[in-house]
């Protein structure tokens, strides 16, 4: 059964008029689609992210500043294990009536505003583009494949043998190609009938 649902990112001026200057308002919800900065950085379908902003009202508009939250999920790309935290942005943004994100502003309606945009745009924009599990990430071993992290796993780092280094360079005589001229096969003209599978 389809219902109407109320917009948890919309915030109407009805919330703002008892309150001269700032209003502190929190809004969470669920997004719809996950966001993706990058294959191993994401927030998540799903996620609940929660907007904790103030709002101030001005003649046009009103600036909302405060922390868009979620949590957030990746793979390191050291060891490609699996991390997840949470995201916490610092916003602080107008919105006009009439306004257009163009002009580096939110529009706005006469009588309520909406949060998502803002959100979302905080939350991809805060994404990190190079995830790792922890900063000293020993990431995985290029010889055996095992996560370094877990411990030392007794490959050898990879010297080069200083026994080899002696070994006598074999020189075969380059032995010039013959010539080609038997066949020319450059006169076939080329793209002619390209299949066009039907
Ligand atoms: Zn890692
Ligand atoms: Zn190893």
């Amino acid at each position: 059964m389809v219902g109407v649902r109320t917009d948890p990112f919309d915030v109407t001026m009805a919330d703002m008029r008892d309150h001269r200057g700032s209003r502190h308002v929190v809004r969470r919800g669920e997004l719809a689609e996950a966001l993706v900065a990058d294959v191993d950085a994401r927030v998540p379908a799903g996620a609940e992210a929660v907007a904790d902003v103030d709002l101030d009202a001005f003649d046009g508009g009103v600036t909302v500043h405060g922390t868009v939250s979620s949590p957030w999920e990746g793979e390191c790309r050291r060891c490609l294990g699996s991390i997840d935290g949470e995201l916490v942005a610092e916003v602080r943004e107008v919105f006009r009536r009439g306004g257009s994100e163009d002009e580096g502003t939110y529009a706005m309606g006469d009588e309520h505003l909406n949060l998502r945009d803002l959100v979302l745009d905080a939350l991809f924009a805060a994404l990190p583009l190079l995830p790792l599990c922890r900063e000293d990430c020993a990431g995985i071993c290029p010889t055996c494949g095992a996560d370094r992290n877990a411990g030392d796993c007794g490959c050898e780092e990879v010297v080069i043998d200083p026994r080899w280094s002696g070994l006598e360079i074999l020189r075969g005589e380059v032995v010039s190609s013959p010539d080609l001229s038997a066949g020319d096969a450059t006169g076939i003209p080329a793209g002619e009938g390209a299949g066009e599978g039907a």
